[in-house]
């Protein structure tokens, strides 16, 4: 029979969450000695993900591990394998667990090694949605780019230099499309972006903040079509590569690359029957505990009771979240706290010379405030319905700006809704701000 490594801690995935998890079991609490493994289907330690539509692509020269390892955003130094050995960790890479039997506490790899655990943090992330998975014409063909790991980033590096002076499609106007696109342009291809929304970023930005938005791309040279999906993709004389991307009302784009960025799942197939899942995520209390004993989770995975908001259960795809979960668990799982997690959703993005960031919550019903004309801020809040702040937003703000307005998504005081829309009349973003 196979023998069995056995070890105190197993984190499961080696994202995000899994990088600042170890460090957490490191820093806070002294762990050594070959108590914790970190395993990991990738080839490469931890990384900070979101490096990979920005710096990655953009950069001159661009951005390579081992700079971007977890947890350079936290302000460490970055965790290399060697970090790993020094301090009494397994880093098992390329290391795919295909099975996980929660009752014997039992994880097996896909080439029949297995790992035993006495608690188990499941940080394994979610996937790009891929097209061709929902049985889209043509999906299959070459230069179809998704990303969500660095052996993604590297092919469409490849291919971004390929095709400058040509033109490429991003479908998907969310984050991943506005990035990748910003990447494209700065490395000299044209790009068209089709999304079915009537703006970029429909889910959290106002149309006011999306036209800023939109104006300065549009004068880089991007050409947008909205309101429309696309219907199939097709290749020319059978060479297997992309060429044409037909949209759903008829018009045939041409297109020599293609980025699709339309969402993401969450990576919960091993653990489906075996934990209790909620919106699509394996379901977590506020401590971070699954509905099995001595399995925890964190970041993309997880659907959670936001605490700020009545315990609200959400599902949150941002680097934020999955940095603190991580370390809370861990927390949890050295019962060092009884404190539940009490995450304020937080959200940025960075592209060309421009940076935003989001804190709190867009209730449906909320009225929306903007003020200042990317020139070089634009300031934005969020009032719900009994006229409490619950919402910030702000482009290049500086330190102070952005405490100021974390601050206030966090405490959600009493808008004084008059004197708002009278600074923002006068397009005033310091009275705004104070
Ligand atoms: P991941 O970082 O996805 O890590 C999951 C890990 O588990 C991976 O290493 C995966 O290979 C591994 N794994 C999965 N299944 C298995 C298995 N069966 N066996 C072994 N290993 C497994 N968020 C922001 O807030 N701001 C941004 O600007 C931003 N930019 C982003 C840009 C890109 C290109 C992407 C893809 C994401 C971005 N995000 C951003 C989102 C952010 O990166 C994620 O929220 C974060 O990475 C989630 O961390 P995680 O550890 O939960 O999952």
């Amino acid at each position: 029979a196979t023998s069995v490594k056995s070890y105190e801690y197993v984190i499961l995935g080696g994202g995000n969450a899994a990088g600042y998890a170890a460090r957490q079991f490191v820093e806070k609490h002294g762990l050594s000695g070959h108590k914790l493994a970190v395993i990991s289907r990738e080839s490469v330690a931890p990384y900070e993900r979101p490096a990979l539509s920005k710096a990655y692509l953009t950069a001159n020269p661009p951005t390579r591990l081992p700079a971007f390892h977890t947890c350079v955003a936290g302000g460490g130094a970055p965790q290399t394998p060697d970090w790993y050995a020094k301090n009494g960790i397994d880093l098992l890479l390329s290391t795919e667990i295909v099975d996980c039997d929660l009752n014997s506490k039992c994880l097996t790899a896909k080439d029949g090694s297995k790992y035993g655990y006495g608690k188990l943090l499941i940080a394994t992330g979610s996937d790009a949605l891929h097209l061709d998975e929902l049985g889209m014409q043509g999906a299959h063909l070459g230069g179809i780019h998704y990303l969500r790991e660095i052996a993604e980033a590297d092919k469409l590096y490849e291919a971004m230099k390929a095709c400058a002076g040509k033109h490429a499609v991003v479908v998907g106007g969310g984050y991943i499309g506005l990035e990748c696109t910003a990447a494209l342009v700065i490395n000299g291809v044209r790009v068209t972006m089709v999304f079915p929304e009537p703006h970029v970023m429909a889910r959290l930005f106002t149309p006011e903040i999306a036209a800023h938005y939109e104006r300065i791309y549009a004068q880089k040279g991007v050409n947008f079509i909205k309101g429309t999906v696309v219907d199939s993709f097709a290749d020319e004389n059978g060479s297997g590569q992309v060429k044409y991307v037909r949209l759903k009302n008829g018009p045939v784009l041409e297109a020599d690359l293609v980025v699709v960025g339309v969402g993401a799942k969450p990576r919960t197939t091993l653990l489906e029957g075996a934990l209790a899942m909620e919106a699509r995520g394996i379901k977590v209390d506020g401590h971070l505990r699954t509905s099995h004993a001595d399995v925890f989770g964190a970041g993309d995975v997880i659907t959670f009771p936001l605490k700020m908001y009545g315990n609200r259960m959400a599902r949150v795809e941002h680097v934020g979240h999955a940095r603190q979960s991580a370390m809370h668990a861990v927390d949890v799982m050295m019962g060092a706290t009884t404190e539940p997690y009490d995450y304020l959703p937080f959200f940025y993005s960075r592209v060309f010379h421009l940076s935003w960031k989001f804190w709190g919550d867009t209730p449906a019903q909320a009225k929306t405030i903007v003020v200042g004309e990317m020139n070089p801020k634009l300031v934005a809040v969020w009032i719900d319905q009994d006229g409490h702040v619950v919402g910030t937003f702000i482009e290049s703000g500086t330190e102070h700006d952005e405490n100021k307005l974390k601050e206030l998504a966090r405490t959600r005081p009493k808008a004084n809704v008059a004197r708002l829309e009278e600074a923002a009349a006068a397009n005033d973003v310091d009275g705004f701000l104070n």
